[in-house]
């Protein structure tokens, strides 16, 4: 069988100097962390992607070798070229998957395909936060439990300036009293599309194996049904004739 092919790209770039709660936290990336979890699973095989890569990590070759790019981003959304954001977006409405992670929310991607600026609220205080799987029916919540807590995220608030959800998988509620759609779904065109709320860089998340699973159960999920080439708006012959 074929494994899922993913590209876990992260605004990071190579050999730098981290903040150091992030890098005692993630001492190889977080992006290391998420691809190393994806490899343990026996269909799946993820390698990373990062913003000081050529072509910022988005060459061509790169993404027709991804089946789902997941994109992991919080300050440097403005350092990444409209040309590969747009690519981006082209590749995920010809039919690759993609899983924006936390802060991309706010990335050039995310905003082009949803046609919004990803507004929302926000707190860093390290907050519990309970995840409540909101639709336990979706492919992306298999496995879980009703509920599961983090001991520390960033608080994410509603209203959340996104279009209707296709599907509401998780709804987080922060011990300050917020709540938001924690984890939700999309299509655009031919392409599938999860956003998923926790994983601020200071806090262990990547490393709980509940989020280990949503992000393995999303991949299966955002996995192509088809890829369709590059197509414009052709104008064409009448198949019938007068
Ligand atoms: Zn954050």
């Amino acid at each position: 069988m074929e494994k899922i092919k993913v590209t876990v790209w992260n605004e990071e770039r190579e050999g730098e100097d981290r903040w150091q709660p992030v890098q005692e936290m993630y001492p190889q990336g977080l992006h290391s962390v998420i691809a190393d979890a994806l490899n343990k699973e026996s269909d799946i095989t993820a390698r990373a992607a990062l913003l000081s890569d050529e072509e910022q990590g988005l060459t061509e070759s790169v993404l027709d070798n991804t089946d789902v790019l997941i994109w992991w981003a919080h300050g440097r959304h403005a350092d990444v070229e409209d040309r590969f954001a747009q690519r981006v977006a082209e590749y995920v409405q010809r039919g690759m998957g993609v899983i924006f992670l936390h802060s991309a929310h706010r990335s050039k991607p995310f905003m082009r395909l949803l046609g919004t600026d990803g507004y929302l609220c926000w707190r860093d205080e390290g907050e519990r936060e309970r995840l409540w799987v909101s639709d336990p029916s979706h492919p992306i919540a298999a496995g879980l439990p009703e509920s599961f807590s983090l001991e520390h995220e960033e608080m994410y608030g509603e209203p959340f300036g996104i279009p209707q959800p296709e599907a509401t998988v998780f709804i987080g509620w922060y011990e300050g009293g917020n709540v938001f759609r924690s984890g939700v779904t999309f299509r655009r065109q031919c392409g599938k599309i999860f956003y998923f709320q926790p994983g601020h860089e200071t806090n262990e998340t990547f490393y709980n194996p509940h989020i280990q699973r949503v992000i393995a159960n999303a991949v299966r999920w955002a996995k192509p049904e088809i890829r369709v080439p590059a197509r414009g708006c052709p104008c064409v012959e009448r198949l019938e004739k007068r």
